[in-house]
């Protein structure tokens, strides 16, 4: 059996007749760059995520970054963020000219620990940018508050989180601003690069608006420096029409997670937290295991894409290392990243299928 990590053919041909229709519709019109498919697509996203707007841009990157831009992110200022996650987060931060500030990570959500911020707090602070990662949201409410004490902007990388919730909230409308992604393999994927930028403060969000078109106030008028990293009309007409289905896919994915869970129940492998608080939407499914590397290798020889999200800590990248993070010690992040393993997670997954990847593991584990 060959089982991929995600199966983005499965889902294609599970929502073909819409996507075709769509993708016919912006041909038919010829209307490619903004207009009246993103705009119905923002308003479609920000209401499914409980926020007041969300503006369509050309990726998850520029989410973060047009998103940090709009909260004046500028050389000299800190960003308090994770070493534990994609480049893109602290990238962002980078390409703004101000500098990431890494913080460990809780070792059983694997996000920002809120109880680690604020010793990492300086007068040079001006944000706090956690990801809810693998799709469990970031402890919003303590975050929230060290936020609201010292004064910093809150901006969530949501990028694996679309319809996660915490405490009744949906991930995307509790920062300041909010960076989702529509990669191909994210929860909702267009199929290309796109994002987009949450949020309920009308001002923030007419400021990415203008950032993503060229600093464009009306046509022909620039009224700053801007970036060319619009949402194509092709994407989010896809997007709508995939909108529909997240609530279920979610389900089918929250589904699989109880199956692992069961089923790995006696192994000696760490299996996926869930906290009371949190509504967790398993972008990843990511266990824990002492000799990861041999049982990753074991699985691949047996036709099960595992992966690892993500081997690397950022303060370790060659990119952060040749920016003095040598002296960076992220203990809890660190010994994460040896121990994590993603394991195939995706809404079409049978459980047949999943049933197949745990007595790969039973095996490897001689029998558990
Ligand atoms: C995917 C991802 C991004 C970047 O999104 P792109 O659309 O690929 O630019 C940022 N942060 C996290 C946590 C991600 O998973």
């Amino acid at each position: 059996m060959q089982i991929p990590l995600v199966d983005l053919k499965a889902q294609y041909l599970s929502v073909r007749p819409e996507v075709d229709e769509a993708i016919q519709r912006v041909l038919d019109s010829t209307s490619f760059i903004l207009g009246n498919e993103v705009a119905q697509f923002e308003q479609a996203f920000a209401g499914y995520v409980g926020c007041r707007g969300a503006v369509g841009v050309a990726s998850g990157t520029a989410a973060l970054h047009l998103a940090l831009l709009a909260c004046d992110m500028e050389p000299g200022d800190e960003v308090i963020t994770t070493a534990h996650t994609f480049i893109a987060t602290a990238e962002a931060i980078s390409q703004t000219g101000a500098r990431p500030v890494f913080v460990d990570i809780e070792p059983r959500t694997y996000n920002l620990d809120p109880n680690r911020v604020e010793d990492a707090i300086t007068p040079h602070t001006k944000a706090i940018l956690p990801v809810h990662l693998y799709g469990h949201p970031a402890e919003m409410e303590p975050l929230t508050d060290i936020a609201q004490r010292h004064n910093l902007w809150l901006i969530e990388d949501a990028a694996q989180a679309h319809g996660a919730e915490y405490k009744g909230q949906r991930c995307g409308a509790m920062g300041h601003l909010a960076c989702f992604s529509f990669f191909p393999a994210k929860n909702i994927g267009a199929y290309g690069d796109a994002g987009c930028v949450t949020g309920s403060d009308e001002a923030l969000l007419a400021k990415v608006r203008k950032l993503r078109n060229h600093g464009r106030a009306k046509k022909y008028e620039h009224e700053r420096i801007g970036y060319g990293e619009r949402l194509d009309a092709l994407h989010a007409a896809v997007l709508a029409a995939k909108l529909h289905h997240l609530e279920d896919w979610i389900g089918a994915r929250r589904a699989h997670a109880r199956t692992y869970g069961q089923m790995l129940a006696d192994c000696d492998v760490l299996t996926p937290c869930e906290s009371p608080d949190a509504r967790h939407v398993y972008c990843y499914y990511v266990i824990r295991v002492q000799q990861r590397d041999d049982l990753l290798a074991h699985l691949k020889a047996q036709g099960v894409g595992a992966s690892i999200h993500y081997p690397i800590p950022l303060h370790r990248q060659p990119a952060y290392l040749n920016m003095g993070y040598g002296d960076v010690s992220l203990p809890v992040t660190e010994e994460a990243a040896d121990e994590i393993l993603s394991l195939p997670m995706y809404p079409e997954l049978t459980d047949e299928q999943i049933h197949y990847v745990v007595e790969q593991i039973k095996e490897f584990l001689n029998g558990c």
